[in-house]
């Protein structure tokens, strides 16, 4: 095993192929994705709302 992959965003341990830990920059895919995608079409949009994106963890 490779050292532990810590995730940029939220400090917590990612268990992802490192290759898939490098396409979501380091971060949970969730994180990334309120990182970079949550607001993308609704700036300002909080983290417990559904954004409308198929990849949102929120709601569903
Ligand atoms: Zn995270
Ligand atoms: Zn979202």
């Amino acid at each position: 095993m490779s050292e532990e992959q810590t995730c940029q965003r939220c400090g917590e341990t990612v268990e992802l192929e490192a290759e898939d830990f490098e396409l979501f920059e380091r971060m949970h895919p969730d994180c990334f994705h309120f990182a970079f995608e949550h607001d993308l079409n609704k700036p300002g949009l909080s983290a417990e709302e559904n954004c409308g994106d198929e990849a949102c963890p929120v709601g569903a």
